[in-house]
């Protein structure tokens, strides 16, 4: 997915989880946590070092040790990353563990297909957000 299609579904999604914990941190660190994975094509192996899990749960726990309601970084980069997979190229889930790439091969980057694949997971995860938060 493109940098418009991720800021657009991680401020959907941000917008949801601070509606529903009446707070505006998990709105900033969702955007955050969303626009962290692709630094790793800046300087480090672009959809490998900071597109799998290992990077999540290190970046979390350090946002995490800052302030315990920052894990909200971690839905960020997690919504991220599973947009990636749904594209067009792989994502590499287990680096450095495993080389395989991960995902379903889905649309371009930038197409309307791509958009729309994107809104409709990020709806889905936003449903799921208000049914949880309701049973909470
Ligand atoms: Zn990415």
């Amino acid at each position: 997915m493109n940098r418009r299609d991720h800021t657009l579904c991680a401020l959907l999604l941000g917008v949801t989880i601070s509606i529903c914990t009446l707070s505006v941190v998990p709105l900033v660190l969702v955007y955050v946590g969303s626009n962290l994975p692709d630094l790793d094509a800046v300087i480090f192996k672009h959809r490998k070092t900071l597109h799998n899990v290992f990077s999540v749960i290190i970046i979390t726990c350090v946002f995490y040790s800052a302030s315990h309601g920052f894990w909200f970084v971690g839905v960020g980069m997690l919504l991220h990353i599973v947009l990636d997979m749904c594209s067009k190229s792989n994502v590499f889930f287990f680096y450095p563990l495993s080389n395989k790439g991960v995902g379903v091969r889905g649309p371009r980057n930038g197409t309307l297909w791509s958009t729309m694949l994107s809104l409709i997971i990020t709806v889905l995860l936003c449903w799921l957000v208000v049914l949880v938060s309701k049973n909470i």
